[in-house]
């Protein structure tokens, strides 16, 4: 009865009322659930492992995050599951919504905006992160250049910053795309990728290696890829889940929720021959295929064996095709840009938690500083 109020409310927000999303993500619940594998068949297990997110799994048993209007699917799938948590949606991040609603509700409220951004004691909200990119740009206007590439269905903008050096010029210099927050609760790896990006510009006058890092490519960072998720602590864009929305060669007229739609669009518009796509959590270093186990052609497997080797030594991760390292994902981001352009497309899942504790977001982001700079300086 509860599942299909909660449903039913959903709906209502979501088609009536979209200004008032917010409150359709709090009442809307994840839960945990555990199932055994002994008691599953072989497909069925392929299916829930490709329709929902798998957490940890250990001897016969796995973990999944499940939204509560999808519990009736899972149960069809796995009837002996067992729910191990109603609601995992506390921790970190309720913060955030909170504070959010909090500016909608009053805004005449001071902000929370921090003078030193350096200075973490709360993870950003997406107002702050875009605060964020364009005071890179104000700080750094011969190297950053702030940019939009569409608007969410919610009105979140789809942002991101360019680095280069003569930035607002299109140079014939290898363009990279950095991206985050994909899985809209994944919130850790928009930090670290705002880490990331606070490193290379605070060590461009000092340190000729980031220099060069700077001067010889196109980087575009891409933090809150899929902003409605993020803005709502919520894996998904809209219902659906981004990071298996994409075409990929079983279908490749796939139909991508909008956040990939835009971000589709963006690389189409572009020549990005590197791809780095930055989820939470697991230790990993992945790359093509994930839909399928077949291996890609000898030579690019070689050639992203050698990369992904290279950028899983001072992090110690793990490193391998995504479909043999996790599991079979059909419609993911590597997938996609390897299979249009050969863009050399790696998936990073980082750490061992989505919302790490503030205090570890340093060490979250340290532990990904010497893999990135390999990645970037393999172009
Ligand atoms: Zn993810």
């Amino acid at each position: 009865m509860r599942l299909n109020f909660s449903f039913f409310i959903l709906a209502v927000f979501l088609f009536s009322y979209s200004a008032r999303a917010d409150f359709v993500s709090l009442s809307t619940t994840l839960s945990s659930f555990s199932i055994r594998t002994e008691n599953l068949g072989k497909e069925n297990l392929q299916i829930i492992s490709e329709n929902f997110e798998i957490t940890s799994s250990s001897g016969t048993e796995l973990q999944v995050i499940v939204p509560s209007n999808r519990i009736s699917e899972l149960m069809l799938l796995a009837p002996f599951a067992h729910m191990l948590d109603s609601d995992i949606s506390s921790g970190p991040r309720s913060r955030i919504i909170e504070q959010d609603l909090r500016q909608k509700l009053f805004p005449h409220l001071p902000s929370r905006k921090k003078s030193n951004p350096l200075v973490r004691d709360v993870y950003h909200s997406i107002t702050e992160i875009q605060s964020l990119l364009k005071d890179f740009q104000k700080n750094y206007p011969d190297l950053v250049e702030y940019f939009e590439y569409g608007t969410s269905p919610l009105g979140h903008p789809f942002m991101g910053i360019k680095i280069s050096d003569n930035v607002t010029i299109d140079e014939p210099e290898p363009e990279l795309m950095l991206t985050a927050a994909t899985h809209g609760d994944e919130i850790i790896t928009t930090e670290v990728l705002i880490g990331l990006i606070e490193n290379l510009l605070a060590g461009y006058k000092t340190a000729p290696r980031l220099a060069k890092m700077v001067n010889d490519h196109e980087l575009f960072f891409i933090p809150v890829l899929n902003a409605d998720g993020f803005s709502s602590q919520w894996r998904y864009d809209g219902m659906t889940d981004p990071n298996r929305s994409y075409p990929y060669p079983e279908n490749p007229s796939a139909l991508p929720s909008p956040s990939i739609e835009a971000v589709i669009d963006f690389f189409q518009k572009r020549d990005i021959v590197g791809s780095l796509d930055f989820h939470a959590y697991g230790r990993l270093v992945m790359f093509p295929w994930a839909y399928s186990r077949e291996h890609i052609t000898q030579e690019d497997y070689n050639m992203f064996d050698l990369l992904t080797t290279s950028m899983a030594a001072p992090n110690v991760y793990t490193h391998g095709p995504i479909a043999e390292v996790i599991y079979v994902a059909k419609g993911s981001s590597a997938d996609y840009y390897y299979w249009q352009k050969k863009t050399v497309a790696v998936a990073i899942e980082v750490g061992l938690d989505k919302a790490p504790p503030v205090e570890q977001i340093e060490n979250y982001t340290a532990e990904q500083i010497e893999s990135t700079w390999r990645f970037i300086e393999n172009f």
